[in-house]
């Protein structure tokens, strides 16, 4: 029945207007790439934003375009983040940090036809620049640095803008219709595009706000550490603009010093970042007692990889604040669970409400869960274990002109996340492994992500990986790879005499190596499909070298 209550779009220009008669002297506070600040209000930018669609407007930009972005978290980035939906094209995010290949292939199958690109990334731009024949435009903003020439037909940002009639953002916009795009890092095939339409939007930028999740206040500051390109920086800019909150943006400066500079000058009270950032702020503040101060945090978002409990611990140790953890996906919008507790467990023990803290947590609401193994459903019990099926208004209901990966959507609707999950009885997710990072030694999964999490807990532990190698009797066994903290000792056998009282004998790892770092894939998570490379042969090398293999230690018994 229509007709009952207002047909009222949920859109992008409804935030904007929003912000417009709200907060319009709100600050928006960002990193430029020479390291100055640079200050601006949601007024200033937000008019910057209607030009911005009015020049794009003149230069023949329809709605339903895609514009492209190539830039680091700035004022400008954000400009089209507003700008471009507001006007029925779509904002289509390019993650910096790809390979040249698959930057070619996103922009092609995306078929930008403009892209903004920041003058000092135009180096890497250049290199897929001319494989991307749908491109028209080239807009450049900032000066390029002394060694790199714009060709003469790029435009310069502000020049555009400084000359643009503000766009009207009148148009009546479908909710329904595509506001933004962004592709998955395709590590295990091509990477697949995930279009988000301004309703999705919407509804997920009122989630991060929930009381619940509490990620967004218009009392906040927010800074988004997770770059622009992963996943909309995980909704936080749309949500910031809905709450009038104001924004911190680290530009190209993801550097420890930097950051922590930022946060305690800005007073930044929530921060979002992968856990690999947040441990090379931690190990920086440790090494510079009472330089910083970031006592306005009062919660420190993570998400993206199992945030293990020492680093639960350690935040709130240093910073006096709460790390909140999130799990998502860019199908996800990002967001789909938090672990927030709930009343009943802010009265159990320490132990138990870290315990949780450290699960991927409650679904977030309008986000339904189930996870199915081959006997079916499995039950909420905490231990059965089974792929996580979502779905809900900001979940993706295909990938964009991929029908070859219809398989990843159930018949009834929902997602398969590729997530191997238990989920308890009160409906908390904890991840045992992503599908394809499960270890299966002797018939029994063995989960990466515990063992990850505990060695993390060790002192003289830095960052730890655990993946499955292939092994002659066991099928896969675990192999540890640990990166040490600077001047700390461990040894193989301490690290297992550590772990030791929290696991079964089995799933201990055989083998323990040590490395100066680990590979990363480019939103900052541990490439292990390149250490299960590294270490494919392991075992048959050892059985080569006449090594023997612990087989006490392997046996599943
Ligand atoms: P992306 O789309 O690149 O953000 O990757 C999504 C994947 O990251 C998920 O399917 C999970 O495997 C992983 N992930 C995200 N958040 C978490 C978390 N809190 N704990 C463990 N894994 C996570």
């Amino acid at each position: 029945m229509r007709g009952l209550m207002m047909d009222y779009q949920l859109t992008v220009p409804s935030l904007v207007r929003r912000a417009e008669t709200l907060h319009a002297r709100k600050e928006i506070v960002d990193r430029q790439p020479d390291g100055s600040i640079h200050r601006t209000t949601y007024g200033v930018l937000l008019n910057r934003a209607r030009r911005l669609a009015g020049a794009l407007q003149a230069l023949g930009v329809h709605p339903g375009d895609r514009v492209a972005t190539f830039c680091w978290n700035h004022h400008q980035h954000l400009e089209v983040y507003y700008g471009v939906p507001s006007m029925g094209a779509v904002l289509h995010t390019l993650n910096i940090r790809l390979h040249p290949d698959d930057l070619a292939f996103i922009a092609q199958h995306a078929g930008a036809r403009v892209v903004i690109v920041d003058a000092v990334l135009l180096g890497v731009f250049e290199k897929f620049r001319d494989r991307v024949s749908t491109i028209e435009h080239v807009i450049v903003v900032g000066a390029p640095p002394a060694d790199t020439a714009t060709r003469p037909v790029d435009i310069d940002y502000e020049t555009l803008i400084a000359g643009a009639s503000p766009h009207d953002f009148d148009a009546p916009l479908d909710e329904w219709q595509a506001a933004a795009m962004c592709y998955t890092s395709g590590t295990t095939g091509k990477p697949r595009g995930v279009v988000y339409t301004h309703r999705s939007i919407v509804l997920h930028a009122l989630g991060l706000g929930l009381a619940d999740i509490d990620l967004m206040r218009e009392s906040d500051t927010a800074m988004a550490i997770v770059p622009m390109y992963h996943a909309n920086a995980w909704g936080t800019p749309y949500s910031a603009l809905m709450c009038g909150t104001k924004q911190v943006l680290p530009g190209p400066r993801l550097d420890p010093a930097s950051l922590l500079e930022l946060l305690a000058s800005e007073r930044v009270t929530v921060a979002f970042g992968v856990p690999t950032v947040w441990t090379a702020v931690f190990e920086f503040f440790d090494r510079h007692p009472g330089a910083y101060d970031v006592s306005a945090l009062r919660a420190a978002a993570s998400g993206g990889t199992a945030v293990p409990p020492a680093m639960l611990r350690g935040c709130e140790q240093r910073f006096g604040a709460p790390m909140i953890h999130l799990w998502g996906m860019t199908e996800t919008s990002p967001l789909g669970s938090c672990a927030r507790l709930t009343e009943e467990l802010q009265q159990a023990d320490a132990d138990t409400q870290l315990a949780y803290r450290a699960m991927q947590g409650w679904p977030v609401p309008l986000i339904e869960i189930r996870a199915r193994n081959d006997a079916g459903l499995v039950p909420w019990d905490a231990t059965s274990m089974g792929e996580l099926e979502v779905r809900g208004p900001w979940v993706a209901a295909s990938y964009y002109n991929a029908p070859e990966t219809a398989d990843r959507f159930t018949d009834d609707g929902w997602f398969l996340t590729g997530d191997i999950v238990t989920i308890d009885p009160r409906g908390y997710i904890r991840i045992v492994d992503r599908a394809k990072d499960v270890i299966k030694s002797g018939g029994e999964w063995v989960s990466s992500v515990a063992l990850e999490s505990a060695l993390a807990a060790h002192p003289a532990v830095l960052e730890a990986a655990v993946v499955g190698v292939p092994h002659p009797h066991w099928d896969e066994r675990p192999v540890a790879i640990v990166v040490r903290r600077e001047g700390r000792t461990c040894t193989p056998d301490s690290l297992r005499d550590f772990l030791s009282p929290s696991f079964p004998k089995w799933w201990l790892p055989d083998a323990i190596e040590f490395v100066d770092a680990l590979p990363k894939t480019t939103t900052g998570k541990i490439l292990k499909r390149a250490l299960r490379d590294e270490y494919a042969t392991y075992y048959t090398r050892c059985a080569a070298a006449a090594l023997v293999a612990p087989a006490a230690r392997a046996s599943p018994a």
